[in-house]
């Protein structure tokens, strides 16, 4: 019965990560996925997590089902982190959360309840997007149409075009944002952005998902969350999913949430039901231990002043290998102006290099980069900085 099934494409990101690992080049440099890395080149388990996984270990009592949205401990301190304390979205009880196994998770839940709840909608995303966001839609039969965001000339927002694109998508459909950071080009709105784009969602009444997957990554924890809480005063219903593990470094804990937001508690408690269906009917229920450790640090000032530092300069680490990058470049006598890259932010950039130059990079330096030119800039090191800026400079 299997034997017709044609091999499925390599995943563009993941695919690239195991063509690094069977590289046998010494020297080889991986910018391809989108994981953090240290001086040293690895990615170390924060210090704040060791203590939460510690305590944890000696107060866990049972490992039984969690609810299907997950512990309540958990749900609360996301909204938090999200809103911030003693949001009027809090206190009215106008959000409903549900722990999910990573931003992925919950993607594919929200896509689900959208599948089944506004059969008719499209979703639109930014042009260029993340690799996966179209997989995931199309993968419940969403149909999936792009906006106008990048000015390849320009290397920066292209706020026009990404205004007129978002002027025609009608009442009923749905609109993902990138809440900061995006991903792949590391270019936002501007707050004065944000604000435009929300009495625009509002006027034309599409439904904002926000993913918010780098939320600190950018300027800081409450900053990155600016374009989020602007769009709660203009709208009174929106999806988030979001993320934590790039901002606790928890990737295989698989830790995110999908939290829905109705005009008032009762619209909230009765859609929030059908989320837990769509969960029910996937997953039945997230796995605990991440989801524990989060809780357990954004619950305890110590620990999450803990982790805010260390959150702090894991952001400060990736801008600083930013100008570093631009200056080595500068100094190898290349003369394209790369200097865009240290005004992005996040954890990647739009290099600009070509598909060309990118399976030149590969083949003849090691050097791992997605086809689009997204370098992944938390994995610039200064050790691998000479060699790579070198390799870019003869190509
Ligand atoms: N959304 C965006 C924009 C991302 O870049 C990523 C991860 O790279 C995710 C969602 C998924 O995050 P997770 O690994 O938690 O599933």
């Amino acid at each position: 019965m299997f034997e017709h099934i044609q091999a499925a494409p390599a995943d563009p990101i993941l695919g690239l990560n195991d063509a690094y690992k069977s590289d046998l080049n010494p020297n080889k440099i991986n910018l391809g996925v989108g994981v953090y890395k240290d001086e040293q080149g690895n990615t170390p388990i924060l210090k704040a997590v060791k203590q939460a996984e510690e305590r944890l270990l000696t107060q866990e009592k049972t490992k039984s089902y969690l609810s299907i949205e997950g512990a309540p401990a958990y749900r609360s301190a996301v909204q938090k982190l999200l809103f911030g304390n003693d949001h009027n979205i809090i206190n009215k009880q106008l959000a409903q959360t549900a722990h999910t196994p990573g931003g992925t998770g919950a993607l594919r839940v929200a896509a689900e309840f959208i599948k089944k709840h506004l059969p008719e909608a499209t979703i639109w995303v930014s042009n260029p997007t993340w690799a996966n966001h179209q997989s995931v839609f199309q993968s419940v039969g969403l149909e999936v149409g792009s906006y106008a965001y990048y000015d390849a000339k320009n290397k920066s927002l292209d706020f026009e075009a990404m205004l007129a694109s978002l002027s025609q998508i009608p009442e009923g459909d749905v609109v993902l944002f990138h809440g900061c950071c995006h991903n792949p080009t590391g270019i936002d709105p501007t707050p004065e952005q944000w604000y435009q784009l929300a009495k625009l969602s509002s006027k034309q009444g599409f439904l904002p998902l926000f993913d918010f997957a780098y939320q600190g990554f950018g300027q800081s924890l409450n900053d990155d969350a600016k374009g989020l809480r602007t769009f709660l005063e203009h709208v009174p219903e929106m999806l988030i999913a979001n993320s934590f593990s790039k901002n606790f470094g928890l990737y295989n804990e698989r830790v995110g949430a999908l939290t829905i937001i109705c005009e008032t508690a009762e619209q909230a408690e009765t859609a929030f039901t059908q989320v837990k269906r769509c969960i029910r009917t996937n997953y039945s229920n997230p796995p605990s231990h991440g989801s524990a450790i989060v809780a357990e640090i954004l619950n305890d000032p110590e620990l999450y002043a803990l982790w805010e530092s260390e959150l702090k300069d894991m952001r400060i680490r990736i801008h600083e290998m930013r100008s570093l990058f631009v200056n080595t470049l500068r100094v190898k006598g290349v003369s394209q102006d790369f200097s865009f890259i240290s005004q992005q932010q996040g954890m990647f950039s739009f290099s600009g290099l070509t598909p060309d130059q990118v399976t030149q990079l590969r083949k003849d330096y090691g050097i791992y980069i997605v086809g689009s030119g997204r370098i992944s800039v938390a994995g610039l090191t200064h050790d691998n900085m000479e060699p790579l800026c070198s390799a870019i400079a003869e190509i």
